[in-house]
């Protein structure tokens, strides 16, 4: 079965780099059953984005805003990011939500922002380890998904996805290690059917949290997981182009 492969190349490239990773990666994955989305930064988008048209992978977004026009100093309109080719944007990333202080409520209004203009967001949700250790994961997760979902109406299931990313299993994240497949894929059969309670449609729900080439297929062989969000592993076109695979 097709599975949903998306590179978050997050704020670690240049635009040259960028650039530079895009092509090889493109020269290296031809062709492939998988969808395959490249998400650069926003001012790396409209150079990513030529190359791309190319090929058969796709442009995405790591974050957009909650309006098209608006007095938002330094935001980015998904009306621009139509524009510029992007099909999917990431919405409520645990970098995002942490560091830059992003709510539900926001994160809510991102992603109805989103589908107005036919952008497939990919929202993200996870728990710390603090709420692992404590036996709060479930409760956790559909919270989540229930303030981040609320009021959203898609047409068909293929219109959001859901990523799963516990924090702890991030790889920039100190001390971080993988979730076991067999768990990860437990705990994505109950998200898949908490947002089908919420969103009336089966979403497709993928797993993030230091997917690489080792470990993918142990990963994407589970029946719950359609596919994986990929940080660290995505910046060598060799490593990303094996996951794809
Ligand atoms: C991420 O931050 O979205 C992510 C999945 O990162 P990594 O693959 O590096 O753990």
């Amino acid at each position: 079965m097709s599975k949903l492969l998306v590179a978050n190349w997050k704020m670690q490239l240049t635009i040259k780099e960028s650039l530079t990773l895009a092509a090889q990666f493109a020269k290296i994955v031809k062709t492939t059953k998988n969808e395959v989305v490249i998400c650069p930064d926003y001012s790396a988008l409209s150079f990513v984005g030529p190359i791309l048209k190319k090929t058969k992978l796709t442009l995405g977004a790591q974050d957009s805003a909650t309006d098209n026009r608006a007095a938002l100093t330094g935001e980015v309109s998904p009306l621009n990011l139509k524009a510029l080719g992007v099909k999917y944007v990431i919405l409520g990333h645990s970098e995002r939500r942490e560091h830059l202080h992003e709510n539900s409520a926001i994160i809510n209004r991102k992603i109805k922002s989103a589908l107005v203009n036919k952008i497939i967001p990919i929202l993200c949700i996870g728990e710390k380890l603090t709420e692992r250790e404590d036996g709060q994961t479930k409760l956790f997760l559909n919270e989540e998904l229930h303030h981040g979902l609320k009021g959203v109406k898609i047409k068909t299931a293929s219109d959001l996805v859901i990523a799963y990313e516990p924090i702890w299993a991030i790889s920039t994240n100190k001390n971080a290690k993988p979730m076991s497949p067999q768990e990860a894929d437990e705990i994505q059969k109950f998200i898949r059917a908490s947002a089908a309670k919420i969103l009336k449609k089966n979403v497709r729900v993928i797993y993030g949290g230091s997917v690489d080439e080792k470990n993918a297929v142990s990963y994407l062989s589970q029946p719950n997981i359609d596919g994986a969000l990929v940080g660290g592993a995505s910046l060598k076109a060799n490593s990303f182009a094996a996951v794809v695979k």
